[in-house]
């Protein structure tokens, strides 16, 4: 699996283009404000996105779901808990950044789905706490873990927001503390880091 990161507005969001480099297929992991960017980066190395991924339904990850698909034809996922705020699209009202353009979801997604890009697979860890709805996606083979604002280095998404849940958050940062401490973790914002580098505060979450 090949994979490259993408930071972009609003927030200073880290989007992922995911591909594998057998068929090119290619997905989006929260396409954030760069949409563009993305596709030009796609179309040069000649890879076809298939889906955008969402993480969770907040706004500045959302944002260019539209734009990307009306140009990709690309299917839109998020996790089906999400589904209803991001229809709602609570958030960038409440941010007042504007009107986020909406777009039909096509999947609905659930713990243990398995999304398939050309022959490589990301599984559905659904991780609630930051959202209902919010999912991590992680490649077995690679130990590589999309966290989202779920899990970033030092610290955890904010648990203060609708949809938010502090105590789902502390079962969700416990099942990660027993990922492999080799697991590699690229979150929605701000630098990478691993579960090993983490394990020291996620390990108090344990009971
Ligand atoms: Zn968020
Ligand atoms: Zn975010």
């Amino acid at each position: 699996m090949k994979f490259e990161k993408f930071i972009v507005p609003p927030l200073h969001n880290n989007a992922y283009l995911v591909w594998d480099e057998k068929t090119n297929d290619a997905l989006v992991i929260d396409p954030a404000q760069g949409a563009d960017k993305i596709l030009d980066f796609a179309i040069e190395n000649n890879l076809n996105i298939r889906a955008i991924v969402n993480t969770h339904y907040h706004f500045d990850h959302v944002f260019e779901n539209a734009n990307l698909r009306k140009k990709t034809n690309a299917s839109v996922m998020m996790h089906s808990k999400d589904i209803p705020y991001y229809e709602k699209d609570e958030m960038s009202e409440k941010m007042n950044k504007g009107k986020v353009e909406k777009t039909m979801v096509n999947a609905a997604l659930r713990e243990s789905d398995i999304i398939r890009v050309g022959k490589e697979e990301l599984i559905v860890i659904h991780t609630p706490g930051h959202t209902e709805g919010s999912i991590c996606l992680y490649h077995t083979q690679e130990a590589i873990l999309f966290t989202g604002d779920t899990l970033f280095a030092g610290t955890y998404g904010r648990v203060d927001l609708p949809g938010s849940d502090p105590n789902k958050m502390k079962e969700t940062l416990a099942r990660l503390a027993d990922f492999p401490v080799g697991t590699k973790i690229y979150p929605g914002h701000s630098k990478e880091t691993t579960i090993e580098n983490e394990l020291e505060w996620l390990k108090k979450f344990k009971v």
